[in-house]
């Protein structure tokens, strides 16, 4: 039986990978790969917290791969030197892999499969990680989509939910060839920030399912309220898992499809799936508009008046410091958890783009370091549309308040009090804008700011007043 090298990136599972599946099916005796390279990202090479996620999946990889008596071989290099050098000392006929679209990496994978084409070696790509790829679907007029309803609805029509591909339940012991252990990737940070992150999160296909699991039984039943309440956990939290491709969307597809809900909760299994929607969305403007990920999608905004950055205001936000509650209780749970929830990110966000009027970038670059589930067209497309800078964006003129934020989404205060514990002993109702009582908040919290880093209503007029002026 000859071997194929299955080239391992964003598709971290056994269950429903089909360049695994598909290499097996062909008859190959395939040969696991993961090469390291993450020059070839370029100013996006994977931040710290996606690393040290990254350091845990692939050990949970290599178990379940060895679990069925096979070998996960990991190298580190440039990709294609790698491969072939792999390719050579396998005698590799094939090469399979799950596409990718990050712009610098689709490029990559071109000259790959090129090279190795070239060669005489056969090279088969899948969709391994979205419903439908980014070219599948296009406007009537033959144009991306730039808005996303339609292209929800195009995508929801368009697109067939297959038969998941079963996962090998042995695999052949690879070739003797040299490789590195997961350690030797160096992949953790050296400052121990991350060692809260894992007691909240289980890296590997195993920790997805259980995720998948708990949402169905628990959350998916009111998603379309709960998931707007930072308090609770009234989403999936399925976000690094599928970034890494350690689920696909589509086995989340089927289960959901699988579940017997009421019919009352049908609109929430209805929003669930749309949410997967939008970060197809946020593909199909990667690989279409692949500048995105560092300018304006809306050139308007390349004149527009950005406050000249102060490091130590940039600090403030990042380490939780601002004065304003609900923007420093996001910024420390990603701090301590490398997540933050949805809603509060949109908050944390908008208090950046438009009270300090940082360009988005400034964030978009902090939330790279510190997201467990940081994912270039994800990230860049959540800026951007809190920016006001993107497709089908929020417009510049809408300016979250965080006060009355807080009040509607936490209204109990139970989210802020669990991530600023310091406003614990303030009443409820003075913890969403406790510089409102300056002596009370100074005797309560005496470590807290007693005043917010910028008056909330000048800077919403300072913001709407560049907006102008554009
Ligand atoms: P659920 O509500 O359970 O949704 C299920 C899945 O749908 C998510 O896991 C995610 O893959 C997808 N999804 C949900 N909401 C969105 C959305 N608004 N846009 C695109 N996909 C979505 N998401 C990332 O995965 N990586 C990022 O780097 C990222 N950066 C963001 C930055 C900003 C400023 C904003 C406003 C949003 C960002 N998001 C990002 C989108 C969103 O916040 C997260 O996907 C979501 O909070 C993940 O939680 P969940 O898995 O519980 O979501």
């Amino acid at each position: 039986m000859a071997n194929a090298l299955v080239w391992l990136r964003r598709d971290l599972r056994l269950h429903d990978n089909p360049a695994l599946a598909q290499a097996i099916a062909d008859g190959y005796m395939p040969v696991l790969v993961y090469v390291h390279a993450p020059e070839e990202e370029g100013d996006w090479a994977p931040g710290a917290a996606s690393l040290a996620w990254l350091h845990f999946s692939l050990l949970s990889l290599q178990q379940a791969i060895e679990a069925r008596g096979g070998r996960l071989i990991i190298a580190r290099g440039a990709s294609l030197a790698e491969l072939e050098r792999l390719q050579a000392e396998t005698r590799a006929e094939a090469l399979y892999f799950g596409n990718v679209y990050e712009p610098l990496l689709q490029a990559r994978d071109a000259k790959v499969q090129q090279a190795f084409e070239r060669s005489g070696i056969a090279v088969k790509r899948f969709n391994a990680s979205l419903l439908v790829e980014p070219w599948q679907v296009q406007t009537g007029s033959g144009t991306p989509y730039k808005v996303f309803t339609p292209f929800w609805r195009n995508v929801s029509a368009a697109f067939s939910l297959r038969a998941e591909y079963p996962a090998p339940s042995r695999l052949p012991a690879s070739p003797e060839t040299a490789g590195l252990t997961v350690e030797q990737l160096g992949l953790l940070p050296a400052i121990s920030w991350h060692e809260s992150f894992w007691t909240h999160w289980r890296p590997g296909e195993e920790g997805a399912q259980e995720l998948l699991e708990a949402f169905c039984e628990g959350a998916v039943d009111g998603y379309k309220e709960q998931r707007n309440l930072p308090d609770r956990t009234g989403t999936s939290k399925l976000s690094p898992h599928l970034h890494f491709g350690e689920i696909s969307p589509q086995q989340i597809w089927r289960r959901i499809g699988a579940l017997q809900l009421p019919e009352s909760a049908q609109p929430d299994a209805t929003h669930f799936r749309s949410e997967l929607g939008w970060r197809e969305f946020s593909y199909h403007l990667i690989h279409h508009f692949p500048a995105s990920t560092d300018h304006n999608l809306n050139p308007q905004f390349d004149r527009f008046d950005w406050a000249e950055l102060d490091a130590e205001s940039l600090a403030r936000w990042q380490r939780g410091r601002t004065g304003i509650p609900i923007v420093d209780a996001g910024m420390r749970e990603l701090w301590h958890t490398g997540w933050m929830h949805n809603r509060v990110r949109m908050i944390v966000a908008s208090f950046l783009c438009k009270n300090l009027r940082y360009h988005w970038m400034h964030g978009a670059r902090w939330f790279w370091d510190t997201l467990l589930d940081a994912d270039l067209a994800n990230n860049s497309q959540g800026w951007q549309w809190t920016a006001g800078t993107g497709c089908d964006a929020a417009p510049y003129f809408r300016i979250f308040n965080p006060v009355s934020q807080s009040e509607k989404f936490d209204p109990q205060a139970r989210y802020i009090k669990r991530w600023v514990p310091e406003l614990q002993q303030l009443p409820t109702p003075l913890v969403f804008a406790p510089w409102q009582r300056p002596e009370l908040l100074r005797h309560a919290a005496p470590e807290y700011p007693v005043a917010p880093m910028v008056d909330l209503g000048e800077s919403r007029a300072a913001a709407l007043a560049a907006y102008s002026r554009r």
